[in-house]
C-alpha cells in the first residue's frame, strides 16, 4: 500500500514548485491530494525549531489554509524538565523524546519537516538559508534556501501583503560568559546528548575510582562533582547526584562512597534566587544536611583540565580546587543565528529578540519570535500605556464616562497583562488585575481618582519592569497563543477581537499574549520537592513530589512518552537506577 507521490502545484506568483513525499501511506495520499487542490490559496509559514514553542504551535495549528515548513536540526521534541533525571539513570533518554514526524503526521494540515539548521534569516528578501544536518557529500544538497514570499499571507497591517511568515523558535544556548576553559572542560545540560554524556561520565567516574593502585587523593579528585550555577537546573542535578549516591552507590560502589563530594558554586548570595525566600532557605539547609557544599558568592574565573578557579565576592583572591566533573549551568544566551538576525534589524545590543505583545519581532512585520530566543519589549508596552492615557485625556477632556473608563482600563490591562505576575507590589497588581470590576455609577471625581491611582501605579511599575522568564511554560503558552491567532487570522481580519488601537482607529485583531503563571518546582532530592504555586503559595516536601510526578506525567507530549516515563519511575522504585555505562 506504499507508493511515491509527486505533487506539482502552481503558486500565486506563477512559479512552479515540486515536492515529493516518498513512501506515503494511503491516509497521507488523500491529504496531499487535498493539499494540491487548495495549494494556490495557501499561506506559507516557515517554523524554525522543534522545541517547546514550535511543538506547541504545530500541535495547535489546525487551519488548513497554511502550508507549513518546519526546519530544525533536531527531528524530535525534547521534554527538557526531565533532562536532569536522565543524567543519573532515573529516566531513560528515549522516554523523553518524541519524533516530530509523529506529531505532524496527526495534523490535517500541510506540514513538511526538513532536518536542517537555519544559518541565516534574510528579512529583506524573505528568505531562510539552511544547511542539512545529515552529511550529504554534496554542497548542492547540503545547503538550500526557503522563500517565504511567494504565497499570500495576511501580515500584521494589511490584509493582502504578498509575504509569508517566519516563526523563530530556535531557543537559546548555554552562556559561558567567555569564562576561560569552560568550553572543552565543562559539561552542559541542554540537549539529550548532554544528559547521556553526563550519565556515562558519572558511571565512569565511579568505575575509575574503584580501580586499584589509586591514591586516596586521586579517588577524591575523580569523585568531586562540581555544579556551577545554583539555579533550578544546577540544584536539581546536584540533588539527583546525591540521591544516586544514597540509593545506588552505597550498594554498588561501597568502597568509594566516602570519597564522593558534591559542590555547588553560586555567584550570588543564594541558590534558587528566583524562588520564594522560604524555598531558598529550605534548599540551602537541606543541602547542608545532605553534605552538598554550597559556596555562595563564588565566581568561577577559569577552568583548567584539572582545577576550577574561583574568586570570592568582594575579594581579589582566587582559590582553586581539583575536580572530576564540572556541570556548567549558569543561564542562557542567544544563538549565533539570532545574534546575526538581531544585528540585521538593529537590535544588536540586546540579549534576545525584542517582540511586541503579539509576538511580532519589532520592526519586521512578518516575522514572529517566541520561546527562549525572544522577549516582549516591556518598555515599549509602557510607552503604549502612557499613550493610551494621553489619548484618553485629550479625547475626553475630563468628562470620561464609566464605560469609557472601563474600555481604557481594559485596554491597559491587556497591554500590561504579561508582566503583572512579576510585580512584587500587591496593590499595583490589584489595580491592574480587574479594572472592569468598577461597578455602579461612577462620579467624575471617582473616575478621575481611579485614573490617578493608575498613573501612580504605572510609575511604580516602571521601576519594576522584568522580562518573562525563559521557561518551557512561557514557550508553551506562546506557541499555543500564536497558533490560535493563526487559526483565526482571516476571521479576525473582518471582525477584530482585540483592544482598541492606540494609534489610528479600529481594534487590534487579537488580544495580546497573556502569560498565566502556573507555578514552578524545584526538586531537592530525597523525594522532596519545593513548589511555588500561584498566589505565593509554597509547599515543600514529599506531597509536592507527588504533585511533581503527576504534573510532569500529564504534561508529556504523547501517550507513548507518558507510558515510558511512568514505567521508568516505577522501574527505578523497584530495581534502582540503571548503572550500565554505555547506554
Ligand atoms: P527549545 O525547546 O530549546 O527548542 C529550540 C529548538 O530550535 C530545538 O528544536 C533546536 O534543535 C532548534 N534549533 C536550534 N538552532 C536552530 C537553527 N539554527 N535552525 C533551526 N532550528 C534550530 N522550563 C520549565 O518551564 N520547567 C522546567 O522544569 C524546566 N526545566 C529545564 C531543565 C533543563 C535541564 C533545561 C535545559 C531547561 C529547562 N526548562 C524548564 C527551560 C525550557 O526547557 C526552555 O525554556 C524551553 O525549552 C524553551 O523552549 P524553546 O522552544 O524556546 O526552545
Amino acid at each position: 500500500s506504499l507508493s511515491k507521490i509527486i505533487v506539482v502545484s502552481t503558486l500565486s506568483s506563477g512559479s512552479l514548485i515540486a515536492y515529493s513525499e516518498a513512501n506515503t501511506n494511503n491516509r497521507n495520499r488523500g491529504r496531499v491530494a487535498h493539499a494540491d487542490a487548495v495549494a494556490s490559496k495557501k499561506k506559507k509559514v516557515v517554523v524554525l525549531g522543534t522545541g517547546w514553542a514550535a511543538m506547541t504551535f504545530l500541535k495547535n495549528l489546525n487551519n488548513c489554509i497554511y502550508e507549513v515548513e518546519v526546519v530544525s536540526p533536531r527531528n524530535f521534541f525534547l521534554f527538557t524538565p526531565l533532562l536532569p533525571s536522565v543524567t543519573c539513570g532515573k529516566v531513560e533518554a528515549r522516554s523523553i523524546v518524541e519524533p516530530i514526524r509523529n506529531i505532524i503526521r496527526k495534523k490535517n494540515i500541510d506540514v513538511r519537516y526538513r532536518e536542517a539548521e537555519c544559518t541565516k534569516i534574510d528579512p529583506a528578501n524573505n528568505k531562510i538559508y539552511c544547511r542539512a544536518t545529515a552529511n550529504t557529500n554534496s554542497k548542492r544538497q547540503e545547503e538550500f534556501a526557503i522563500d517565504y514570499d511567494y504565497l499570500i499571507i495576511y501580515n500584521n497591517l494589511h490584509a493582502s501583503d504578498p509575504i509569508g511568515t517566519t516563526i523563530i523558535a530556535v531557543g537559546a544556548q548555554v552562556n559561558t560568559f567567555n569564562t576561560h576553559g569552560v568550553e572543552g572542560n565543562c559539561h552542559f545540560l541542554k540537549e539529550i546528548d548532554d544528559a547521556q554524556k553526563i550519565r556515562r561520565n558519572v558511571i565512569d567516574a565511579f568505575e575509575k575510582a574503584s580501580l586499584p593502585n589509586l591514591t586516596e587523593e586521586e579517588r577524591k579528585k575523580i569523585l568531586h562533582f562540581v555544579v556551577v550555577g545554583g539555579g533550578p537546573t544546577g540544584v536539581e542535578f546536584a540533588a539527583e547526584l546525591h540521591d544516586f549516591m544514597n540509593e545506588d552507590v552505597v550498594k554498588l560502589y561501597p568502597m568509594v562512597q566516602n570519597f564522593v563530594k558534591i559542590t555547588v558554586l553560586e555567584a550570588t548570595d543564594h541558590i534558587l534566587n528566583m524562588f520564594d525566600k522560604r524555598i531558598t532557605k529550605f534548599a540551602e539547609h537541606k543541602f547542608g544536611r545532605d553534605n552538598i557544599e554550597v559556596k555562595l558568592g563564588s565566581m568561577v574565573t577559569k577552568v583548567t583540565e584539572n582545577e576550577i578557579c574561583t574568586k570570592a565576592k568582594g575579594s581579589d583572591k582566587t582559590t582553586s580546587m581539583p575536580y572530576g566533573m564540572v556541570l556548567w549551568s549558569t543561564g542562557i544566551g542567544p544563538r549565533p543565528i539570532v545574534k546575526d538576525f538581531m544585528k540585521q534589524i538593529g537590535q544588536g545590543n540586546r540579549r534576545a529578540l525584542a517582540t511586541d505583545e503579539w509576538l511580532r519581532v519589532e520592526g519586521v512585520g512578518n516575522v514572529y519570535a517566541l520561546g527562549d530566543c525572544a522577549t516582549i519589549n516591556q518598555r515599549k508596552v509602557m510607552e503604549d500605556i502612557t499613550e493610551i492615557f494621553k489619548k484618553a485625556d485629550a479625547d475626553n477632556s475630563g468628562t470620561l464616562t464609566l464605560k469609557e473608563f472601563q474600555d481604557i482600563s481594559n485596554d491597559i490591562c491587556e497591554r500590561y497583562s504579561q508582566m503583572q505576575l512579576y510585580l512584587k507590589s500587591k496593590p499595583v497588581r490589584n489595580i491592574f488585575d480587574r479594572p472592569s470590576q468598577v461597578k455602579g455609577k461612577a462620579s467624575k471625581e471617582s473616575i478621575e481618582l481611579r485614573i490617578e491611582e493608575f498613573k501612580s501605579a504605572l510609575s511604580e511599575v516602571d521601576t519594576q519592569l522584568k522580562n518573562l522568564p525563559a521557561t518551557a511554560q512561557v514557550a508553551n503558552q506562546q506557541g499555543a497563543y500564536l497558533a490560535k491567532c493563526f487559526n483565526r487570522m482571516e476571521e479576525c481580519e473582518i471582525n477584530p477581537e482585540g483592544p482598541t488601537r492606540i494609534r489610528g482607529t479600529g481594534r487590534h485583531r487579537f488580544r495580546p499574549f497573556r502569560y498565566r503563571h502556573l507555578g514552578q518546582f524545584a526538586p531537592l532530592g530525597g523525594e522532596q520537592t519545593a513548589a511555588q504555586l500561584p498566589g505565593d503559595w509554597v509547599s515543600i516536601g514529599h506531597s509536592s513530589k507527588w504533585l511533581w510526578y503527576s504534573i510532569y506525567a500529564s504534561k508529556q507530549v504523547s501517550w507513548r512518552t507518558r507510558a515510558l516515563v511512568v514505567s521508568d519511575w516505577i522501574r527505578r522504585f523497584i530495581f534502582g537506577r540503571d548503572t550500565s555505562g554505555d547506554t
